[in-house]
């Protein structure tokens, strides 16, 4: 039987990094990233490892924690310094705020960081060339979701397609976020917003389905939506805002509970995309 891999990574950012709120007035002195250490203890209760994707200007701020999740033997790799979308940045200040942001983070835990996701999945082809170009190893920032518009389109047609999801061309890969086909649409079974949003009853077997036929699996999530805190109330946001960035915080924990124990019952090592890497 082939071997099954999952990547249960959560990008470290805060609530106030969402793109909803990009240009609003927030008060950044509230933070939900107690999320983060909350991950980081059920990861370890489970004993399994993962890739943080870490915004380095968090470096300083939650340098406790980066440096927690570190010594738990888990990954860190880089998610660019600020959260700004790399499609609205030229191409020059984005190839040096990935090499800023890199060098931040392997500073911090004494050794190189390989891997980048570029904030809200926004890439394109020449950008992607420049994360090669800084020295990273792997990148996961490609989700296939022509409903979002946020998300880049990223054409890999010269890599090699290994497996389904992973993508490689001269000792660099790609680890696609992981879709499952819903009505004729590509939906993500993958991001923490959609298993927090839409309901278990829905997504368990669409999970189901996708885990009995697929060799990796990919989850995103972020510390917010596992955070004890309020998220704080924003002026001037859209009620559809307000219900997307809020809804099921609550019901997370339980529901990443249920989604380990589908990994392990359908045979899926659960691992950093370092390890992944070596085990391919
Ligand atoms: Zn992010």
């Amino acid at each position: 039987m082939k071997k099954k891999h999952a990547v249960l990574s959560m990008d470290i950012e805060d609530w106030y990094h969402l793109d909803y709120f990009a240009g609003k007035e927030l008060d950044k002195s509230r933070s939900m990233l107690d999320g983060l250490t909350k991950y980081i203890e059920l990861l370890n209760r489970n004993n399994i490892k993962t890739t943080f994707f870490t915004l380095s200007e968090l470096a300083d701020s939650a340098k406790e924690q980066i440096l927690y999740a570190n010594q738990s033997g888990h990954e860190i790799a880089c998610h660019g310094k600020s959260h700004l979308r790399p499609l609205q940045m030229d191409l020059r200040t984005f190839a040096k705020e990935i090499s800023e942001a890199k060098e931040t983070l392997s500073e911090l835990i004494g050794k190189e960081v390989i891997g980048y996701r570029a904030p809200c999945y926004s890439i394109d082809r020449k950008r992607f060339d420049l994360v090669i170009k800084a020295g990273f190893k792997y990148d996961s920032s490609m989700i296939t979701f022509n409903e979002h518009p946020l998300y880049g389109k990223l054409d890999l047609s010269d890599f090699e397609q290994q497996v389904k999801g992973i993508y490689h061309k001269n000792g660099f890969y790609e680890f696609e976020l992981s879709t499952k086909m819903f009505m004729g649409r590509n939906m993500p079974v993958s991001g923490g917003g959609y298993i927090r949003i839409l309901p278990w009853l829905f997504m368990k077997p669409m999970i189901s389905r996708y885990l009995k036929n697929a060799e990796v699996y990919v989850l995103y999530i972020h510390p917010f939506e596992l955070s004890d805190a309020k998220m704080p109330n924003v002026n001037d946001t859209s009620l559809l805002t307000n219900i997307r960035a809020r809804k099921g915080l609550y019901k997370m924990e339980a529901k990443l509970n249920m989604l380990i124990g589908m990994l392990k019952a359908n045979n899926f090592e659960i691992k950093t995309f370092s390890q992944l890497i070596n085990d391919i």
